[in-house]
């Protein structure tokens, strides 16, 4: 049985989706056909906003966040490490907390004191640091789905480029394209004021959301039909 809790850490919520979903997603999809689904759930919920539909920008987040777990756990990336190097309780470019760079743009990041003891310990500890760094009130609803969809587009480009030649520094824009993503997906839950972590762990009650086992038995024609 695998089960989640609101305080869950996000590597224990990796390692819920590798437990549930590594064998089916090994399975069914390679990691472009993953990245897939990222984007299609994702922009699901970007319709959502669109729509004000909080119902479905929150089960399609939640459905491209586990899609991008699955990809991280495929290139064996600890997401919570990667989030805490790129933003350790300050802006990846302007290094401050809140952000300043509207006010001054730097151009190459300096070299920062990592207060280890501000680290979050768990996934909602990630989503109140995110706001601190970049609070919900300087910008609208709208504004930080544009920017998710935004960082989606560019870890799909910096997958491709590292599927194309595989060199290390190529795997770090990976990892860096990661952190964004996480930091605009837990945006937007803030813009929204809703717990990320609380809304996860009540997706998956227990095991796959769908099919209720763990691994995940669902076939690939409910995935590809799958309606939300
Ligand atoms: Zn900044
Ligand atoms: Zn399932």
């Amino acid at each position: 049985m695998s089960t989640l809790f609101p305080d869950m850490s996000i590597q224990q919520f990796q390692f819920f989706v590798r437990e549930v979903y590594e064998i089916p997603n090994n399975r069914h999809f390679d990691i472009g056909e993953m990245l897939n689904q990222i984007q299609r759930f994702g922009m699901r919920g970007i319709k959502g906003i669109r729509k004000k539909d909080i119902e479905k920008i929150k089960k399609n987040l939640i459905i491209s966040f586990s899609f991008f777990m699955s990809i991280l756990n495929r290139l064996n990336i600890d997401i919570g490490e990667e989030i805490w190097k790129r933003f350790p309780y300050l802006c990846s470019y302007c290094n401050s907390c809140p952000c300043s760079c509207k006010e001054k743009k730097s151009v190459f990041r300096q070299v920062v004191y990592v207060d280890e003891s501000k680290r979050p310990q768990t996934l909602s500890g990630f989503q109140k640091m995110f706001n601190e760094i970049y609070p919900a009130s300087s910008r609208t609803l709208e504004h930080a789905g544009v920017h998710l969809a935004e960082e989606t587009g560019e870890f799909s480009e910096a997958i491709w480029a590292y599927r194309s030649n595989r060199t290390d520094e190529e795997f770090k824009g990976v990892m860096f394209e990661a952190a964004d993503y996480f930091s605009c997906l837990v945006g937007v839950f803030n813009s929204l004021n809703i717990n990320f972590a609380e809304e996860i762990s009540k997706f998956y009650p227990h095991n796959c959301h769908k099919c209720g086992n763990s691994p995940c038995v669902c076939s690939y024609e409910i995935i590809k039909n799958y309606e939300s």
